[in-house]
């Protein structure tokens, strides 16, 4: 699904991601783990380019060239943040329909009639005046999942979605995940729910200090990490 080589990112002097290598396979779920401030952020934002990369390859397969590529990943690649970002001044409808209408042309009509399907899976569909205010932190957050689900992306990058939510609203975002991986959707997603991971991960990254650590299937890298940095940041989760 997507190819990363020697991927580089500086702020100024400061290197944050330092020669990412990774392949991403169709219908794979990769969990990205690790410590603050390690640049998950930052890596899975230059995988759709809202972060451009200073040096190194990202190539959608299928594109024909890197410079394609770097124009469909926005539009292929779907996103989610940890603060939910619906437009407060927009009814959950309007959000859903904003993207859909202006980058894929759909006539409004069309473009309300696939959001309120996408509300229903969510359970939301009664919420579709409301504005994002009135909604819960978990509510905004399976929103904003089926929002980029409206552009059907051919995969989902996820920003640690849960992080921000009260405890009780994490398992209702965590369904809704679960479900679209069940369901085959291509995703890497950054979290530190290590039973999302366990679950649902068919690998999970170690990211820290700018690079990829240990990479392993979930079973494996629980049971029996390689490396010291896996097993010292496991050893604060776990
Ligand atoms: P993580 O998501 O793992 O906590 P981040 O990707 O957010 O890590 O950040 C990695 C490093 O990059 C941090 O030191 C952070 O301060 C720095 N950083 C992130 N974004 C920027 C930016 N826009 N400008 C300068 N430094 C940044
Ligand atoms: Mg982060």
């Amino acid at each position: 699904m997507m190819t990363v080589r020697d991927l580089r990112k500086r702020f100024g002097d400061t290197e944050v991601i330092k020669g990412v290598d990774l392949d991403i396979h169709e219908g794979e779920v990769v969990v990205v783990i690790g410590p603050s401030g390690s640049g998950k952020s930052t890596l899975i934002r230059c995988l759709n380019n809202l972060e451009p990369a200073t040096s190194g390859e990202i190539v959608l397969t299928g594109a024909r060239s890197s410079r394609e590529s770097m124009a469909r990943l926005r539009e292929e690649v779907g996103m989610v943040f940890q603060d939910y970002t619906l437009f407060p001044h927009l009814s959950i409808l309007r959000n859903m329909t904003l993207a859909p209408m202006k980058l894929r042309g759909l006539s409004r009509a069309d473009a309300e009639a696939q959001a309120m399907k996408l509300l229903e899976r969510v359970g939301l569909a009664h919420k579709a005046q409301a504005f994002p205010g009135e909604l819960s932190g978990g509510q905004q957050q399976r929103v904003a999942i089926v929002r980029a689900l409206a552009m059907q992306p051919r995969l989902m990058l996820f920003d640690e979605p849960t992080s921000a939510l009260d405890p009780e609203t994490v398992n209702e975002v965590l369904l809704v995940m679960k479900e679209l991986a069940a369901e085959g959707m291509t995703m890497v997603v950054v979290t530190h729910e290590m039973g999302f991971a366990r679950e649902v991960a068919d690998r999970v990254i170690v990211f820290d200090g700018g690079q990829i650590v240990e990479c392993a299937p979930p079973a494996q890298l629980f049971a029996a990490p390689r490396e010291a940095r896996t097993q010292q940041f496991l050893a604060h989760v776990l």
